[in-house]
């Protein structure tokens, strides 16, 4: 027990202690905090759908018509009508011939890989890749290459070496910290020259990126079925929660029989999968809200240009603002605080040493004055530290 004062302290000494804020709003683009609006700037609620009154009655109709629990797993008798209905749906979205939904995007990583690849197959990761890509690889017993970011040159080169096994790529298609994109063609090719199965994280991506918010697949061109594993998530910009994996009819039934992380738990509730179908459809019916979201994303990166802050390579709504310095990082969240502003610091181990930042997030639902009201904020606090 004294060990773990000890590690808490050890934290808190390095400034790397956290602890969650307590938000008693709806999720949207304020929210509240011990009584008072705070402008939220580091939600991945995208297209402001996770506080859509039309994501919540559907939640509700579902759970009047079938209760809250599921009670079993997916293959016990977990898999109600509307588990099906919801892959239906992702189906539909992403012009895969199947897809299955597991309780959430890490879930999803997690178990597909291990049920694509095991002992004597080999694994490669961009060094950037979410960490339920990396604990996925290491439970899976491949064995592990990391490549350098987007370095698709060093991934072949990984690539061409002797080996035996399956071979299987996974990488983010749009990176968490960095907001800047896997060049996607690239690996596509490199993977089907050297017959290695290529997987993408379209975690923030999906109803983002695309001109029909398909993700970054569809954004450069690839034609859903050329790459064999999609992954997303329904709890950024759907708006929900759940992780999802579109491909093949094969690939499909691969997870059901194989993925642990889908078999050894619990079905999601009704009312979640009702939210994530009633997510998809705006996505697929408002394009206006991907619109606006990157009409402040324009707007955003434009303004932190003009004012001399470096926000390093990114295409995307992730922006973030590198400080550098992990104490004057945590200051400047702190300064935005005051101002009403939430964009929590992001430190190391998270980020690279030397590389503390902010983190912003536009999204759909902000207005041009919420983001002139940041821009301004930050021009004034930034240049005090
Ligand atoms: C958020 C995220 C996940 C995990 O998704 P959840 O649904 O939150 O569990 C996986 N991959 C990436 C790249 C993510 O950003």
């Amino acid at each position: 027990m004294s060990g773990w004062r000890k590690t808490l302290d050890d934290l808190a000494e390095a400034g790397l202690l956290r602890r969650p804020l307590i938000i008693e709003s709806r999720q949207g683009p304020r929210v509240r905090i011990d009584g008072a609006d705070y402008l939220c700037f580091c939600s991945n609620n995208y297209l402001g759908l996770a506080g859509h009154p039309a994501l919540a009655e559907a939640a509700k109709a579902a759970a009047d018509q079938y209760g809250t629990g599921t009670g079993a797993s997916r293959l016990v008798s977990g898999t109600m009508r509307i588990h099906r209905e919801l892959e239906d749906a992702v189906v539909r979205f992403k012009g895969t011939e199947a897809a299955i939904v597991f309780p959430t995007g890490y879930m999803a990583n997690v178990g597909t890989i291990q049920a694509l690849v095991g002992r004597g197959d080999t694994v490669y990761c961009d060094r950037l890749n979410h960490a339920s890509i990396f604990d996925g690889c290491r439970l899976s017993g491949a064995t592990l290459r990391v490549y350098p970011h987007r370095d698709v040159d060093r991934l072949r080169r990984l690539l061409g070496r002797k080996r035996e096994g399956r071979a299987l790529v996974v990488t983010d298609t749009v990176f968490s910290m960095d907001g800047d994109l896997a060049p996607l063609p690239d690996l596509a090719e490199v993977c089907e020259r050297h017959g290695a199965m290529l997987m993408l994280d379209e975690a923030h991506a999906t109803g983002v990126l695309g001109e029909n918010g398909r993700g970054a697949a569809e954004h450069f061109g690839i034609e859903p079925g050329r790459v064999p594993v999609v992954m997303g998530t329904l709890s950024k910009a759907v708006g929900s929660l759940g992780g999802y994996v579109a491909g093949s009819r094969d690939l499909a039934d691969l997870l059901v029989n194989k993925a642990r992380s889908f078999i050894y738990t619990t079905a999601l509730p009704p009312a979640v999968c009702a939210a994530s179908v009633a997510g998809l459809r705006i996505i697929e019916e408002e394009p206006e809200r991907r619109a606006a979201l990157w009409a402040r994303t324009r707007q955003l990166h434009d303004g932190l240009r003009e004012r001399g802050f470096d926000i390093g390579p990114t295409e995307t709504p992730i922006t973030p603002v590198i400080v550098g310095d992990s104490a004057q990082a945590v200051e400047l969240s702190q300064r935005l605080f005051e101002h009403h502003i939430l964009a929590p610091a992001i430190r190391p181990p998270t980020v690279p040493d030397g590389a503390a930042r902010l983190r912003l997030t536009p999204m759909a639902t902000h207005t041009a004055e919420n983001v002139q009201h940041v821009l301004a904020a930050l021009a004034s606090q930034g240049r005090k530290l």
